[in-house]
């Protein structure tokens, strides 16, 4: 999608402060943190919403959910971490591209 931000992100047309990349995702500190440690997994291949994930492609959000919780320590979240996944307007999403909020770094409020 040539007008979505987070594919200009995944092609280095946009600077993103990247703390993880391989060939399927991305994770890059969030511009506009709301915790003390706001990051963004997305995956590298354009996808609006959850439920644009097909049967090839559902085990992806599984590997992203994997990698974060490998990385947790790296990520300086090793006293704990939420993730948020915004889907659609009523819930706040922004940006069109799927991504999942990574936060942590503090203790978090709920609610
Ligand atoms: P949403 O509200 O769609 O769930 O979240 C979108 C997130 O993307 C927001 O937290 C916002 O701060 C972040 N964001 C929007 N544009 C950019 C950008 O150009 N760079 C980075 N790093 N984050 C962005
Ligand atoms: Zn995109």
């Amino acid at each position: 999608m040539n007008d979505c931000i987070f594919c200009k992100i995944v092609k280095g047309e946009i600077p993103s402060q990247k703390v993880y990349e391989d060939e399927e995702m991305l994770i890059f500190k969030d511009i506009a943190p709301i915790a003390k440690i706001h990051l963004l997994c997305i995956p590298k291949e354009h996808f609006a919403y959850l439920s644009e994930l097909n049967d090839g492609r559902r085990a992806l959000l599984g590997r992203m959910i994997e990698k974060i919780a490998s990385l947790q320590a790296e990520l300086g979240l090793k006293d704990g971490y939420r993730l948020v996944v915004n889907q659609g307007d009523s819930a706040g999403q922004t940006v069109k591209h799927l991504h999942i909020h990574i936060l942590g770094g503090e203790t978090l409020p709920w609610g």
